[in-house]
């Protein structure tokens, strides 16, 4: 798994974390089950591509401000 920007949004891997270290860092969070890596991979795809796109979130859209590093500090406080 790459360093996804969303990754980073949501706070779970800092700004300057390498594709290895996000791999690593990623492991160690997710269950060690092939499917649910592969389902959290595959939602995570899906929801670049459709809510949070790089560069222009559209966090007005999207069901997990509540989770979400980026939009609890930046986009929640305007
Ligand atoms: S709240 Fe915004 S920045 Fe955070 S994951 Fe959703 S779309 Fe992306």
């Amino acid at each position: 798994m790459h360093s996804n920007p969303i990754l980073i949004l949501l706070g779970l891997i800092g700004k300057k974390v390498t594709a290895d270290a996000a791999h690593e860092l990623l492991q160690a969070l997710l269950p060690q089950d092939a499917r649910i890596i592969y389902n959290f991979h595959k939602a995570l795809l899906r929801h670049g591509q459709r809510i949070c796109v790089f560069e222009r979130p559209r966090c007005e859209k999207c069901p997990i401000t509540d989770l979400c590093d980026y939009y609890q500090t930046v986009v929640k406080p305007q």
